[in-house]
Order: C-alpha cells, then sequence, then structure tokens
C-alpha cells in the first residue's frame, strides 16, 4: 500500500469517556502506535494519573520522572516533558505520574485553569502547521483521559481539535454518554469553538454475541459516519500486552486486535486527508 500522507497540521485528539473500562487508555496506545508504524510522527500526552498510557508505552512513570503534571501546574515547556518512545519508532510520550492526582485540586485556584493544557500543547514547537512546524512537526497528539469529566479533561477538551470516544460493546454502553455530550457542547460554546466529535471506536467487540452486535447497530444509529468501520475485538493479547510494557502492535503485530487497531489508524489518517 502506498504511503499514507501527512496531515497539513497537527491533529489533536482527545481521547475521552468518563466510563472507566472502555478502552481509552488501549485504543490510545495502539492507535498512536499503529499511526506511527504507518509513518507518522506522534506524541501521546498521559492525562491519567494512574499512568495506564505511559506503562503501556513503557515509558517510566515513577514520582519524580518529568510529566504532564509539570507541563500542567508548574507550566514547564511540554518539549521538556517530552521523552522517546524506548521501542516504537515515530512515537513521543508524556507520562503521568501520581503528581497529577493531586493537580485537579491544585488547577481550581490557577489563573485560566481550563486553558493550561492547550498552551502547553500548541507552545510545542512540534505542534503546529507544516509552516510553523517544519518537518519535524507531529502529525498527531492523543490525549489520553481519566474516566472522569474533572479540570483534567476539561483541560483536553479545550486543548483538542477532535474527540476519539471509545465505546465499549456492552448493555449500558450509550449510558452517561449524554453527560459527556453535554460538557462537549459547553466547552464548544464558551471555551473552545473547533472542537468536534470526529471518531467513536466501537471496542471489546465480540462478534459471537447478538448483544454486541446490537450494541455496535445502536452506536452507529446514534453516531452516524462518526464511527469507524472498524470495531476491536475482545482478545486476550491486547490486554496482556500492557504487562510487558507493549503496546499489542509490537507484542504481537498479527493478532487480530492489531490488525483492526492499524485498520482503524488507517481510517482515522484517511478521513483527515479529506478534511
Ligand atoms: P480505560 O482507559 O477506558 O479505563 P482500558 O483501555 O484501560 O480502559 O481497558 C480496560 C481493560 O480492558 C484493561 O484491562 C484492558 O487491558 C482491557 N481491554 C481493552 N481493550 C481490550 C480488548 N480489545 N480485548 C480485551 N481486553 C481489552
Ligand atoms: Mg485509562
Amino acid at each position: 500500500r502506498p504511503a499514507l500522507a501527512r496531515p497539513s497540521k497537527t491533529r489533536i485528539f482527545v481521547v475521552a469517556n468518563q466510563k472507566g473500562g472502555v478502552g481509552k487508555t488501549t485504543s490510545t496506545v495502539n492507535i498512536a502506535a499503529a499511526l506511527a508504524q504507518l509513518g507518522q510522527r506522534v506524541l501521546v500526552i498521559d492525562l491519567d494519573p494512574q499512568g495506564n498510557a505511559s506503562t503501556a508505552l513503557g515509558v517510566e512513570h515513577r514520582r519524580g520522572v518529568p510529566s504532564t503534571y509539570d507541563a500542567l501546574v508548574d507550566g514547564e515547556p511540554l518539549v521538556d516533558v517530552t521523552t522517546e518512545s524506548p521501542e516504537i519508532e515515530n512515537l513521543w510520550a508524556v507520562p503521568a505520574t501520581i503528581d497529577l492526582a493531586g493537580a485537579e485540586i491544585e488547577l481550581v485556584s490557577v489563573v485560566a485553569r481550563e486553558s493550561r493544557l492547550r498552551k502547553a500543547v500548541h507552545g510545542h514547537p512540534w505542534v503546529g502547521t507544516a509552516a510553523e512546524a517544519g518537518e519535524d512537526r507531529f502529525d498527531y497528539v492523543l490525549i489520553d483521559c481519566p474516566p472522569s469529566l474533572g479540570l483534567l479533561t476539561l483541560n483536553a477538551l479545550v486543548a483538542g481539535d477532535e474527540m476519539l470516544i471509545p465505546i465499549q460493546a456492552e448493555y449500558y454502553a450509550l449510558e452517561g454518554l449524554g453527560q459527556l455530550l453535554e460538557t462537549v457542547e459547553m466547552v464548544r460554546a464558551h471555551l473552545n469553538q473547533g472542537l468536534e466529535v470526529s471518531t467513536i471506536l466501537v471496542t471489546m467487540f465480540d462478534a459471537r454475541t447478538r448483544l454486541a452486535s446490537g450494541v455496535a447497530e445502536e452506536v452507529r444509529e446514534h453516531f452516524g459516519d462518526q464511527v469507524l468501520k472498524t470495531s476491536i475485538p475482545r482478545s486476550v493479547r491486547v490486554s496482556e500486552a500492557p504487562s510487558y510494557g507493549q503496546t499489542v502492535m509490537t507484542y504481537d503485530p498479527g493478532s487480530p486486535g492489531a490488525l483492526s487497531y492499524l485498520e482503524a489508524a488507517r481510517e482515522i489518517a484517511i478521513q483527515g486527508a479529506s478534511r
């Protein structure tokens, strides 16, 4: 297949869903790794104090390493807390340490508390158009959000251009999404007009159950073209990879999970080329 064209400017994705365990982190790191394998330059920002994305990328995130907290709370340049993936070419990460748990409260009294991350991201020399950031520019920034709608997620929604919402193919999938979408509307009205829910990804899909197919159907009825054609199957290999400090893209590249994430990443890249 021909190499994918690079977007003309950095696409900043917020991966969010206030429900925990729906595949936010798994999708962030695997789509990031897949895009990197497709020749795109990618930055993952871990915005969850749990640091699961950092773990999955094999990036250190013990207390004391330069992290998202330093950029968000102390205003350190993002470039100074950005580290190269030890394993995957074209991939960089900003790790999250447990300090980030305090940021939710520490930020309350800070000036322009909702736009700290936006300022940090746009201040990165590799973020922007080709003219602004040159050949070294990031093609994608993916922000992995915590499972809540607090100040951390709000910062991500203000920083981003597009949202990627992973939806787990299970019975209560759409429940609670209303609250997320209301928050998005509020952000669009007051803080970030440009934010767009561009991408929905169905995760942990089990083709053998009628329930999963029904849920996927319902998600498609509700969101239409925003839903990627590729769903991510439930697969043990996907869930094993993080314990080896790896994404499934390197842990088991031929597995159905890895191939699906590669296909989803390709869809995202192609969808971007027509924007
Ligand atoms: P979130 O970040 O939304 O809380 P995670 O990405 O951490 O969700 O996923 C929750 C759990 O489900 C993790 O243990 C993860 O390994 C597992 N998981 C995610 N996607 C899959 C999948 N496609 N197949 C099997 N397990 C998965
Ligand atoms: Mg997570």
